[in-house]
């Protein structure tokens, strides 16, 4: 009988993959065709209806009953004419996917007959039986209700004849069961404490947005080879497998040619993007075999977080067409890179000024400066929730090895801005400027544009880098939702303008002029946040030595990193600007436990079975055709016998040795488990499984790789790694 690795290899073989469907029309043509955005709103609405929709998006106000109403007629209309017969309420639930359930628009007469019908209130409100989403204790089954509710700033959208809308998703008693709804309350926070700051330097803005440009890394794997690894399809990542001859050390992938299928899949997930209205603008080979990334044109952060996860959906459902699947998992490969998920942050105002980026006069210099301050000084106070934002499972594989940033937060400023605040820090003092010394401040200030344009410096390996006219947190998983990380970073940034704001207020109360007032709580903050910055390799050990001497705090232990949502200045963080208050803080925690015991349990279920159900019978089958040929060279040469057969003695005692460590290793492992299990405390019994369930994966690991060298390869029946970092 063959093994599943050979069927899939044999029909990859004989594979006919039809060309990609794409059509040739130009994008600008098509691109949000199937999205009911402003344009369409304003064709299918009332005009008064559109207004008041218009001013609730700008002013985050609540739309009343009746616009609702006639929202819905038109957003049905909208729909139907572009053949949808379906709508749902999509949503984004404590996991790392989206849910929806879909409702037809149809609706059945009492005595024969039907119509189509979409009410306001269907719109506004739904109540999922959504007992079985994460939830963290926030609701027991009895009482299961949760509500989705529309967020009318994220448009609508259509996919496979369903109109989707964009909804929060919160627990009967109002506390928050998604990703989105603490995203939106973070960012009306952020406005607020970003508009009040805006005043000192330009009375025109009213309206501060985060915006948000994210680099979605990803693998493809044959589909076929795929479904020969149980271990992929249950885990995401393989949990065996020893490292090909050939991967990643000759550089060769990094933005080389995009094989012919990849291109294929590409173009149409690409063109199925371009109707939603996701701006995608790059595509690349990334670093290890069969890696790849896309990203966007920058959007505003609720939107653009939107765009994620619709992307990642529509990737999975494309790649089937393409007989691939795509793997989103950090680390699917042991040996080869992982894959993240940058995420670019900075911040607009309504007046079209990017406030992370350098101006043409002193003036929106101060101003940026002012933004690039506070933004490092947040990073500096909450730098470990930011890090514990991003910590999970899968994302623990990858972090802190050598491709990506490490586990502690630092802040790269690039050697210009580090340059430009040294400077201040040394220039300004406390007591009053001299005239001589004001000016040369702001003709320092002045330079920083110039200056910047020419700096091409890049540093890579820093989790938070100032590039130019934006941050990049980097550490962000590839599997993950951008939310978790932005709610910290909003709300982090948004109390330290609150209390630069207020710091700034008081010295203007005192008499100092506006323009020293800011530039002396600045020069307060570059010196207090000077622990944070760090310009040199992440990678090294020399910093990791450093960062401990500076009393910065990693994360080395994802679960102790969870702890940092419930420290009480996490608590009041969050609580303090109405972004997550202490039960849904603790619900958090708990979820985030749970899923990380979970995954741990799954992968620990499945390479139990697999080493006693696929590896050992294999090496015990391979020992025996060694033991038979031992026997029958004993048999044709019984002098030469010791000095002939003396390696493949040895070999089966190996074998012998692999297995006996698996087995032994197998049921250490399962009763670690049993002991665990019976562990009543989620977060204690996800600490246990950390320390003494976990270990053994790798463990066991080594012992299936070393007898992946040993057996003959027609009899291993797993897709190995060279045939999985194949695109044929
Ligand atoms: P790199 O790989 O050098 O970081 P990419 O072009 O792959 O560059 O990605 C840069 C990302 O940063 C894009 O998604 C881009 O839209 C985003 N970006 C650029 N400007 C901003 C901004 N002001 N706010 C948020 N994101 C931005
Ligand atoms: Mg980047």
């Amino acid at each position: 009988m063959t093994t599943l690795r050979f069927k899939a290899l044999d029909e990859i073989s004989r594979r006919n993959l039809s060309a990609a469907t794409h059509n040739d029309q130009k994008i600008s043509s098509y691109f949000g065709s199937d999205v009911f955005d402003r344009e369409q709103m304003r064709q299918y609405l009332p005009k008064d209806v559109f207004e008041s929709v218009n001013t609730a998006i700008e002013e985050n106000r609540r739309i009343d009953r009746k616009v609702a109403n006639q929202v819905a007629l038109g957003m049905k209309c909208w729909a139907m004419e572009r053949g949808a017969t379906h709508y749902t309420h999509w949503f984004q639930p404590l996991n790392d996917s989206t849910a929806e359930k879909h409702d037809a628009f149809f609706e059945p007469l009492w005595g024969g007959g039907s119509f189509e019908t979409f009410r306001g209130d269907l719109l506004v409100q739904q109540e999922p039986d959504a007992s079985s989403f994460p939830n963290g204790g926030l609701r027991n089954t009895f009482e299961a209700r949760g509500y989705s509710a529309w967020d009318p700033s994220s448009p609508a959208f259509i996919i496979d004849q369903t109109l989707c809308i964009p909804s929060i998703f919160v627990a009967y008693t109002g506390e928050a069961l998604d990703f989105k709804t603490p995203l939106l309350k973070s960012l009306a926070a952020l406005d607020k404490a970003a508009v009040d700051v805006c005043q000192y330097f330009d009375k025109d803005v009213t309206k501060v947005v985060a915006t948000l440009g994210w680099e979605q890394e990803y693998f493809l794997v044959d589909e076929a080879l795929y479904n020969a690894r149980p271990d992929l399809m249950q885990t995401g990542r393989t949990l065996m497998g020893h490292t090909a001859a050939k991967d990643q050390q000759l550089d060769d992938h990094y933005w080389g040619a995009i094989p012919e299928r990849v291109s294929n899949f590409m173009k149409d997930f690409e063109e199925q993007a371009y109707r939603l209205g996701i701006p995608l603008k790059t595509r690349h080979n990334e670093v290890a075999p069969n890696q790849f990334e896309c990203a966007p044109m920058f959007e505003e952060a609720n939107i653009a977080v939107d765009h994620n996860t619709l992307l990642m959906t529509i990737m999975r459902k494309v790649a089937s067409k393409h007989k691939l699947k795509v793997l989103f998992h950090e680390k699917p490969f042991m040996g080869v890179n992982g894959s993240g998920k940058h995420c670019n942050w900075s911040l607009a105002t309504n007046t079209g000024v990017n406030l992370l980026a350098p101006g043409k006069t002193p003036k929106t210099n101060i101003q940026f400066l002012a933004f690039f301050v506070n933004t490092m000084k947040a990073a500096h106070d909450y730098g470990t929730l930011m890090m514990a934002s991003i910590a999970s499972e899968t994302n623990s594989h990858r972090l802190g090895g050598h491709e990506a940033p490490p586990a502690i937060l630092s802040v790269f400023t690039g050697s210009t801005m580090d340059a430009i605040l040294n400077s201040i820090e040394q220039r300004i003092s406390d007591k009053k400027l001299s005239p001589d010394e004001k000016t040369e401040i702001k003709l320092d200030i002045g330079k920083i544009p110039e200056i910047l344009l020419d700096n091409t410096d890049r540093n890579r390996t820093s989790p938070f880098a100032f590039t130019g006219n934006r941050f990049e947190f980097r550490a962000t998983g590839s599997s993950s939702n951008c939310a978790p990380p932005l709610i910290i970073i909003n709300a982090a940034v948004t109390e330290q303008l609150t209390r630069f704001k207020a710091e700034v207020d008081a010295l203007i109360e005192k008499n100092v002029k506006k323009d020293e007032a800011i530039l002396q709580v600045i020069r307060k903050y570059i010196k207090e946040s000077k622990n944070v910055r760090f310009e040199g390799n992440g990678y090294s050990d020399e910093w990791l030595r450093e960062a401990a001497s500076r009393g910065l705090k990693g994360i080395n232990n994802v679960p102790m990193a969870f702890r940092e949502y419930l420290t009480p200045e996490s608590v009041a963080l969050l609580e303090r600007h109405g972004v997550l208050n202490r039960t849904e803080l603790q619900a958090r925690y708990e979820v985030k436990n749970e899923t990380y015991l979970k995954k741990v349990q799954i992968e620990s279920r499945v390479i139990g079975d697999l080493a006693a159900n696929h590896i050992i019978p294999t090496a015990i089958k391979y020992q025996n055709i060694l033991i038979e040929n031992v026997k029958g060279i004993k048999d044709i040469f019984p002098q030469d016998f010791e000095d002939m057969a003396a390696e493949e003695i040895k070999t089966i005692r190996k074998i012998a040795e692999h297995v006996k460590y698996i087995r032994a290793h197998t049921a250490e492992m399962t009763e670690a488990r049993k002991k665990w299990n019976n562990v009543e405390n989620i977060a204690e019994r996800t600490m246990g499984y950390e320390s003494e369930v976990r270990p053994y994966l790798d463990d066991i690991r080594y012992h299936i790789d070393k007898l992946e060298l040993i057996v003959d390869d027609q009899l291993w029946p797993l897709p190995k790694y060279r045939e999985l970092m194949t695109i044929y």
